[in-house]
């Protein structure tokens, strides 16, 4: 087995506990993984070596929460609100036309184009959610089609009761929980719930993610986003490794949060395309809770793939130091998926990282929205 050695970096955040952030570092890759991490004079003999200019190299950043299976685009929509009509879940439903009507290919070449935009901007793992399709063929087909580009798929029939359910939500729950789940668990990972007022409630949330317990799918919720709701406490009586939006948490949320483990997943472009209030990640950093950002991606209420934008915005709004938003979008991420193979780049990690055209990983958020992603790479490759 050959092996490449990185070197030449000026900044390598490892985000491995023992090794923390090194400079004039080098790394050393073998069969995707990372086989040696140390200062460059230290390094072993590598088959070849590629050298980064004196370049600051982060973990590539695990996107914990996208919802990138849709057709069409919603950008009169953000205009509106823009303009002073606030948002409401209902917005889903012109998505979920736009869905239904595109085809495979449509849908492949829209979710390839998302993919590599994040990509392009230093992400190496993300997760897909279906969730426009909200019929048992069009949900379906959405997570088929995202197996193709992530292991990381997770099944949101749950996402708003589609307009021919209206009068009978209960029916959709049954078909949700019934022939739905049956034909996506075997495109799945995760079974996902949009608990919230006009969405589903604590008691359709709970039978959903049992319902996908029970065809081995592992739980995740959207959760206490537009106002304080049963999600975050219902994520953590289920034990599910995380629960994402966490905008409005009561102090029982909060040690909850705590008691469980769970991971807050914080996805402040959200807000930032809302123009609504941030989640407060300093309170949660100081009870102890597990914190990740994701983006959240979708063409309603966050049509952004940046996660370095993310990582300004919750250093900027959410009071996170630069380190604890790195890590956040990092291990944090990694933590949010179940994953320990990623997030990080101390030996044994899949060699996932983003090389940044700056003397640091400072600059992700001090120079906000410029491309600083140099390259990225992915089990060892340029990507
Ligand atoms: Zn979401």
């Amino acid at each position: 087995m050959s092996t490449l050695a990185l070197t030449g970096i000026g900044e390598l955040s490892t985000h491995a506990p023992e090794l923390g952030v090194l400079h004039d570092a080098a790394l050393v890759v073998e069969a995707g993984r990372v086989a040696w991490v140390g200062p460059s004079r230290q390094a072993p003999a590598a088959d070849t070596a590629y050298d980064l200019g004196g370049r600051a190299v982060v973990p590539g950043f695990v996107d914990s929460h996208s919802h990138l299976m849709f057709a069409g685009d919603r950008a009169e929509e953000f205009a509106a609100r823009m303009t002073g009509t606030p948002y409401s879940a209902g917005g889903i439903r012109t998505t979920v036309a736009a869905t239904r009507a595109a085809s495979d290919e449509q849908l492949a070449a829209n979710l390839a184009r998302l993919v590599d935009e994040m990509r392009r901007q230093g992400t190496t793992t993300v997760e897909v959610k279906s969730g426009y399709g909200l019929t048992v063929a069009d949900e379906a087909r959405a997570l088929a089609i995202a197996r193709h580009v992530t292991d990381e798929t997770t099944f949101l029939g749950a996402h708003v009761v589609p307009p021919e359910h209206a009068d009978d939500p209960a029916a959709y729950v049954d078909l949700v929980t019934g022939p739905m789940l049956e034909a996506c668990a075997p495109h799945a990972r995760w079974v996902d719930v949009f608990c919230e007022r006009g969405a589903f409630d604590e008691d359709q949330a709970r039978t959903i993610l049992q319902a996908g317990a029970a065809k081995g799918l592992r739980g995740r919720l959207h959760a206490n986003q537009l106002g304080h709701g049963p999600g975050v406490r219902l994520a953590c009586e289920l034990g599910l490794v995380a629960v994402d939006h966490c905008t409005y948490l009561s102090d029982e949320d909060v040690s909850a949060l705590r008691e469980t483990g769970t991971t807050a997943t914080l996805l402040p472009g959200v807000e930032f395309s809302t123009r609504s209030p941030y989640p407060d990640a300093r309170r949660l950093l100081d009870a102890g809770v597990h914190v990740a950002i994701a983006s959240d991606c979708n063409p309603g209420s966050c049509y952004t793939s940046s996660i370095p934008l993310c990582i300004a915005l919750a250093v900027r709004e959410m009071g996170m130091s630069p380190a604890e938003a790195l890590a956040a979008a990092t291990t944090g991420g990694a933590r949010a998926l179940g994953r320990s193979d990623i997030g990080h780049l101390g030996v044994g990690a899949r060699a996932d990282l983003a090389v940044l055209d700056a003397p640091s990983y400072l600059h992700l958020a001090y120079r906000p929205g410029v491309p600083l992603v140099a390259q990225t790479w992915v089990a060892g490759r340029r990507a």
